[in-house]
């Protein structure tokens, strides 16, 4: 898995959380027109959560 720098997406009726993972689905599913760099403030995704602790 890479950490990369913490993104989330900015479209509406979406999950309200940040991605910091090039592994996660979700994250990569972000439109490129809704790409936030940072946290936003917002908790992490679970899917990040889990690479993170697979280390996989
Ligand atoms: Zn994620």
């Amino acid at each position: 898995m890479t950490k990369v720098a913490p993104f989330h997406s900015a479209k509406p009726n979406t999950p309200n959380v940040y991605h910091d993972n090039n592994k996660c689905t979700e994250g990569n599913n972000i439109e490129t027109q809704y790409l936030r760099q940072g946290t936003g403030g917002r908790p992490r995704c679970q899917h990040c959560d889990r690479l993170a602790t697979q280390g996989q």
